[in-house]
């Protein structure tokens, strides 16, 4: 890491699991990342013997997918040092934030399962933590090919209401419809945390949640999504049709509940987005940095042409400003997780996305014809930034959301 660290001592044990975090996202992650994104299909992504799974298996064999899973379920939860997990996730990003969505998208659905009374679904949580192959992915499925933003917007009229279905039929649901090519780890999930229609004329508010295996009869998957970023990442659609659901599932089978606690999701969405893309902006502000100690012109390496010095302290001083606000953010909805702040989140996801876009469009620049080439990293850690201002909702769109609750 070129960047000097500035957050102080975090706790010995925590400082030791950060070396081995180090170590696995430069040693797996990162040249995995640059094979899958190379690869011409995204079928070849997921194809048995592609380097995702090892990354997946490994990420399991480390326990790191528990780290918000508590101890009584077999997680480690509640015992790192909360410095030390946001160094983890920044660093993860910093390597392919890809793969971290698709890492911690696979577990999203355990540690929400974890927070259920339900033995069933708490059995789940636990069941997870004791695969160390990867044999369980979860996936969050809300995005439907029709209603995109209009999830985080809420829209109350009954012309918008969810696609994805379920009506009670005494002690089982029925599902219909579909989730649409966006939903991360769609096509290889075993189990998704499911955003479904209970009651159509409340609108987008009418909704339930349900966590679910997907080996149901009458759930299949559309084709793997070939997109311009985070290629690693799988994305494609699930379909339900007369999917019957026993009761036990449906987690959150009151729209109220759900609504209440929407700023809660958002803030927790959000803040893991800040954290990842401030760990890009980093990654991007390194190589430009490194390459310009090494590129010589007039001479000279490029470092000493005064353009150069000025766009690297604009580059290092938005990265800075971009992990500090995501730290602060992350401290503070740790602290206090029943009353998150959302504007600090939604902000941060905003201000690091943003950033990781601009100071990896500035690195392009400062390697000038080598930053559009593959040879060199920059050039997809300009893509997979430019597709963060999208993911987990688009920035201007959550601008207009989070200034509700300013
Ligand atoms: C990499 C990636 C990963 C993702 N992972 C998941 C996932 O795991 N699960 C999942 O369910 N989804 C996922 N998504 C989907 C993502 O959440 C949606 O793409 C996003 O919410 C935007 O929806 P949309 O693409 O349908 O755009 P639209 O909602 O169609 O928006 C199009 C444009 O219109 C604007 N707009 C729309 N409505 C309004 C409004 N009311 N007010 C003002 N402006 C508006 C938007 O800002 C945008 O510029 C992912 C997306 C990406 C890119």
């Amino acid at each position: 890491m070129t960047l000097q660290n500035i957050d102080g001592p975090i706790r010995k044990d925590a400082e030791a699991m950060l070396d081995v975090i180090t170590k696995f996202s430069m040693e797996v992650m990162r040249p995995a990342g640059i094979e899958l994104d190379r690869m011409a299909s995204p079928k070849d992504v997921i194809a048995s013997g592609s380097v995702l799974w090892e990354v997946h298996k490994k990420f399991r064999e480390l326990g790191l997918h528990t780290l918000q899973i508590p101890e009584s379920l077999g997680g480690m939860g509640g015992q790192i040092d909360p410095v030390a997990a946001i160094q983890i996730y920044e660093q993860m990003g910093y390597a392919d934030a890809g793969l971290t969505i698709s890492l911690s998208a696979s577990a999203r659905t355990f540690h929400l399962a974890a927070l259920f009374s339900n033995p069933d679904i708490q059995q789940l949580a636990r069941d997870f933590c004791e695969d160390r192959e990867g044999k369980m992915i979860g996936c969050w499925a809300i995005t439907e090919p029709d209603h995109g933003t209009d999830w985080g917007m809420g829209n109350a009229i009954p012309e918008c209401g969810p696609s994805v279905r379920a009506v009670l039929k005494g002690n089982e649901y029925i599902l219909n419809g579909e989730k649409s090519a966006w939903v991360s780890n769609g096509t290889i999930a075993t189990h998704a945390t499911l955003h479904v229609g209970l009651e159509p004329g409340r609108g987008m508010q009418g909704h339930g949640l349900a966590i679910l295996p997907l080996d149901l009869p009458g759930i299949t998957r559309g084709k793997p999504l070939d997109k311009m970023g985070q290629r690693p990442l799988n994305q494609g659609g699930i379909f339900f049709e007369d999917v019957v659901l026993p009761k036990k599932y449906m987690v959150v089978p009151s729209p109220d509940f759900l609504n209440t606690r929407a700023g809660q999701g958002l803030a927790a969405v959000n803040g893991g987005m800040a954290i990842v893309f401030a760990g890009l902006a980093r990654a991007a502000f390194d190589e430009a940095f490194r390459y310009s100690k090494e590129r010589i012109q007039g001479g000279v390496p490029i470092f000493e042409h005064a353009n150069i010095k000025q766009k690297l302290m604009k580059m290092f001083a938005q990265t800075e400003a971009a992990r500090a606000a995501a730290r602060q953010m992350a401290l503070y909805n740790w602290k206090n997780p029943s009353s998150p702040s959302v504007t600090h989140a939604v902000a941060a996801k905003c201000f690091s996305t943003q950033t990781a876009f601009d100071v990896a469009s500035d690195a392009i620049q400062i390697l000038g014809g080598y930053g559009l080439a593959k040879e060199y990293p920059v050039e997809k850690m300009f893509r997979d930034a430019r597709t963060s201002m999208i993911e987990d909702g688009c920035n201007d769109a959550l601008a207009i959301k989070a200034a509700e609750y300013l």
